[in-house]
């Protein structure tokens, strides 16, 4: 399949306003793509970018639920003969998925072209405006979308999320040599470790290293690329992300401080 990819150069144009077209990818599921993701959009925001979510995993997307905005559905405008679709807006973040745009409770069995058809048509055919940082929430693994995403536009960088234990690194690190292919090749901003250690919200100086300490740091020596952040498992992040307000905007400091660096060390990358 690689074999068959032109590199990152021949991609077509960059979207005309979008500064930063940012991978937010895994080996695993589960790690915390989509929790990372729509955190570090509401982080950036709050440092005053202006911030897209392009929703990727087209299986299984979350982000609509995240942002408390799954029954939301885009509208439509015609432009130079165009039909463009207006991104969601939530919490200040502009955002397109295929959960706006299928019925709730509908299971999505699509062919990788379709999935890839999808994914070009939130590239090309969404009205994004003015973006500093557009972030896209890959499905986990190597895929058919990570290929269509480097054919269709220039992406800045590759972040990488990961939980600290060795399957999830071990994943991780074939996610990261696929990015450094040389048909691929696009670069890796840094690692984000997820669910670096448990902390009870009523005993905030308690660490619990559930699933091991060091993975993500050592993942990121071995590829030399900087640690961007830790995020601790706090039950408050699962819980905003079921109730459709990301995490960052509730006032727990552990949970508003880690993804604040991670945004900052994000910003310095790019
Ligand atoms: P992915 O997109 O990688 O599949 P998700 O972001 O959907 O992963 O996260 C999987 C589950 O773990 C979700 O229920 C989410 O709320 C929860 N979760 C993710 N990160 C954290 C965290 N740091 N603390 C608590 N729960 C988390
Ligand atoms: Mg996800």
């Amino acid at each position: 399949l690689i074999a068959n990819v032109t590199s990152t150069r021949d991609a077509g144009p960059m979207i005309p306003g979008v500064k930063n077209v940012i991978a937010i990818s895994s080996g695993k599921g589960g790690v915390g793509k989509s929790t990372v993701t729509a955190n570090l959009a509401v982080a950036l925001h709050r440092s005053g970018a202006k911030v897209g979510i392009i929703d990727a995993d087209i299986s299984g997307p979350s982000i609509p639920v995240m942002f408390g905005a799954e029954n939301m559905q885009p509208t439509i405008t015609p432009k130079d003969g165009k039909n463009y679709i207006n991104p969601i807006r939530q919490y200040g973040i502009k955002m397109i998925s295929i959960g706006f745009l299928t019925p709730p409770d509908s299971a999505i069995v699509w062919r990788g072209p379709m999935a890839s058809q999808a994914l070009k048509q939130f590239f090309g055919d969404t009205d994004w405006g003015e973006l500093d940082y557009l972030l896209i929430d890959l499905p986990p693994g190597t895929s058919d979308i990570h290929l269509t995403l480097v054919q269709t536009v220039p992406v800045t960088g590759a972040v990488i999320v990961t939980t600290p234990q060795k399957v999830a690194l071990a994943d991780a690190s074939k996610g990261m040599a696929m990015f450094r292919q040389p048909q691929i090749n696009v670069p890796i901003l840094g690692v984000v470790e997820n669910m670096s250690w448990f902390t009870p919200e009523e005993l905030p100086e308690h660490q619990y290293f559930i699933f091991g300490k060091g993975g993500g740091q050592s993942l990121a020596d071995k590829f030399d690329v900087p640690l961007l952040g830790q995020i601790p498992l706090v039950q408050g992040i699962r819980e905003s992300g079921d109730e459709g307000r990301p995490a960052v905007m509730n006032v727990n400091p552990i949970v508003n401080d880690a993804f604040r660096d991670a945004a900052e060390s994000l910003a310095q990358q790019v």
